[in-house]
């Protein structure tokens, strides 16, 4: 009995929710990933640091916070980011402080990122949740890389040497959509979403005051 009041009165632990999005360029993961969050609004984008030039149409704050090497290498000596990759021959690393807040106010955060990044997050925090984009072919790949018109035929071809690699890496995600059809793939990601706030765990965090009135063990 003294247990079960001590848990009734225990603070709810961490609510916010860390989304792990991964999957080789071109396979469609950012447009998903915004149409998702349109639908979502509670979730919260991070946005990494990277010292990759930005894309026509990009803008700093917004995309990413583009920065120099010499400026990256000195956030990474200060600690500040949470997992950092060298990614066809560019920088990136997602900002510890900012996940740190929002995970702290119990939001949910959602992190577009590299295999490599991921396992560093998933070292760190429990409960991450992995979702791998897959295309429906190499070809699909590469037809998109070229049609998208933002990169030179150097990086195309760096970034679909590259897709093998990240690709070989999706077991290591606990959920994988196909983008072979959009909407298809965006109700998919959705579903995942959804489906992974529904857990006994999470609910038991967001629901904790009802579940003690209503006697479910938290
Ligand atoms: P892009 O240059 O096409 O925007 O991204 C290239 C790759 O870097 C993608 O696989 C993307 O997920 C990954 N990436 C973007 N931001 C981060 C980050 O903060 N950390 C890691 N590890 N990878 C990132």
């Amino acid at each position: 009995m003294n247990d079960m009041i001590s848990q009734q009165n225990s603070a709810p632990r961490h609510p916010g929710r860390l989304f792990l999005v991964t999957a080789p360029s071109g396979a469609g993961k950012s447009s998903l990933v915004n149409a998702l969050l349109k639908r979502q609004p509670n979730i919260k984008l991070s946005i990494s640091s990277t010292t990759r030039d930005p894309r026509p149409g990009e803008v700093n704050g917004r995309e990413y916070h583009f920065i120099t090497e010499t400026m990256f290498l000195e956030m990474k000596n200060r600690g500040e980011f949470l997992e950092t990759a060298l990614v066809h021959g560019n920088y990136y690393g997602t900002n510890r402080t900012w996940i740190e807040g929002q995970m702290a106010q119990g939001n949910d955060v959602l992190l577009e990122i590299d295999w490599q990044g991921a396992r560093q997050v998933r070292s760190k925090f429990a409960g991450t949740v992995g979702i791998f984009i897959l295309p429906p072919s190499i070809e699909a790949l590469e037809w998109r890389l070229h049609h998208r018109g933002t990169d030179s035929d150097q990086t195309i071809t760096r970034r679909l040497m590259g897709a093998g690699a990240e690709i070989a890496h999706a077991p290591e995600f606990e959920y994988v959509i196909i983008n072979e059809d959009f909407d298809t793939a965006l109700s998919q990601l959705e579903a995942i979403v959804t489906a992974s706030r529904l857990t006994y765990a999470q609910q038991a965090i967001r629901h904790h005051d009802q579940f003690a009135n209503l006697g479910v063990p938290v």
